[in-house]
């Protein structure tokens, strides 16, 4: 059994770089967050808008379908348009049964992706399957493009699983269907590496993920492909699910395999709620890494959860106003401060945690409880500074924050204090 040191994770698996455009996945690279647009592709405009938002909220690569000849031929203009708007993020094609014919037929397509994501469950069936696979590898390496070779438990490579299923029913003691199909998804992403580079495609080109819907299958996959090979690895739970099923689910399975230095990219599939936000898998995707001390990306808000002691919902608006505020600064304070990130904001409801977590936090407010004294006490690098009191609380709190980060995290010779909890996690 490995052992962790306490409050660290592993060292990051040694694997090949690639690179996608002007991000780096993999070797000693930051782990890359990616999404996915729900646009139809066709749509130029609704698409570009999409991945613009996504890239806006920290997306580092965005995927696309690329479903039809629309979508291929749609694919140059969202470039073109994004490029318009200043937005340099790399474009992702996903492909799926047509891809070897659409971009034989659109090579536009092909220029303007950094990336391709080639499922081999859904490349062709039977003598085809070869044929069409190779014609995607050589748009690969014709433009010189790196390739994901996304294998996903619901489209697995039928023929690969029956022959593996066929030779277990042979063995005196024959394994549970379920590893024969997990060891299936490893099999097929490395074989079908293996055939891209004997294809041409190199090595560091290529990136392999083994998606599956269930948090322990998802671990012990990627534990098996990770012992195996050298490549990048994405990793995502597959259909997560909706709200905080999808939440907990996909940070449940991908926090365990980070922790042990497993995942070189990765992407939180989540389904919106019927008119909601897309760019939430980008920001829990940004969670999941920032909470396991892995990256930063923008200051984190700590607040109790109230409880009896909260009179009113105060507290709790406070904390929201200042999360929200602190992450729709992050366009502007990232080249202006840098390390802003790295700020640690406490919001408490009551006296009985709210000045010893305050004192941790870079800045902290503690709220008057219930039947307290109406004044709220600010913390500013474990120290006293001022007590707020009357209808503007909030404001002078924000204020407070705001001349913290200036002072802080301006390009000055004098670096922000280190917290309490940034040494504990050190
Ligand atoms: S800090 Fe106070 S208000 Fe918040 S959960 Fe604890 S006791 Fe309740």
């Amino acid at each position: 059994m490995k052992c962790y040191p306490e409050h660290g994770s592993a060292p990051r698996r040694k694997c090949a770089q690639v690179a996608v455009g002007s991000v780096l996945i993999g070797g000693d690279a930051p782990i890359v967050v990616q999404s996915m647009t729900n646009t139809d592709t066709a749509d130029v405009a609704a698409t570009a808008r999409q991945v613009a938002e996504l890239a806006r909220t920290g997306s580092e690569l965005v995927r696309v379908t690329v479903n039809n000849a629309e979508a291929a031929a749609a694919v140059p203009a969202i470039r073109e348009r994004l490029d318009a708007m200043g937005v340099n993020v790399p474009l992702v094609g996903d492909f799926h049964f047509n891809g070897h014919r659409l971009l034989t037929q659109h090579p536009a397509c092909a220029e303007a992706l950094a990336k391709l994501r080639i499922n081999p469950g859904n490349v062709g069936r039977g003598a085809k399957r070869d044929d069409q696979f190779a014609t995607m590898i050589e748009f690969a390496c014709r433009y010189g493009t790196p390739v994901r070779i996304g294998v996903n438990w619901g489209s697995l490579d039928p023929e690969l699983l029956a022959r593996m299923m066929d030779a277990n029913a042979r063995l005196s003691e024959p394994e549970d269907a379920a590893v024969v199909t997990r060891r299936a998804l490893v099999a097929s992403a490395l074989e079908s590496a293996q055939q891209a580079e004997a294809l041409g495609l190199p090595h560091e080109r290529i990136v392999l993920s083994c998606k599956v819907s269930g948090a322990q299958d998802l671990i012990s996959v990627y534990r098996d492909l990770a012992a195996r090979c050298d490549y990048a690895l994405h990793l995502g739970l597959t259909e997560a699910g909706m709200g905080s099923k999808g939440i907990v689910a996909s940070t449940a399975a991908m926090a365990v395999l980070l922790q042990e230095g497993i995942g070189d990219t990765i992407r939180v599939s989540l389904t919106p709620e019927p008119g909601g936000d897309r760019t939430r898998e980008v920001v829990v995707a940004q969670e999941i890494l920032q909470t396991l001390g892995l990256r930063s990306f923008a200051p984190m808000v700590i607040a109790c959860p109230g409880c009896g002691r909260t009179t009113s919902t105060y507290f709790q608006e406070l904390a929201d106003r200042i999360q929200n505020w602190l992450r729709a600064q992050m366009p502007q304070w990232r080249g202006r401060h840098p390390g802003v990130e790295n700020l640690h904001v406490a919001v408490m409801g009551c006296v009985v945690n709210g000045p010893g977590e305050s004192k941790h936090a870079n800045v902290g407010i503690s709220l008057p409880g219930s039947g307290e004294n109406p004044v709220a006490p600010v913390y500013v690098d474990g120290v006293k500074t001022v007590t707020l009191k009357g209808e503007s609380i909030a404001a002078d709190f924000q204020k407070i924050v705001e001349r913290y980060v200036v002072e802080k995290y301006s390009k000055s010779p004098e670096p922000a204090q280190p917290t309490k909890r940034d040494a504990a996690h050190a």
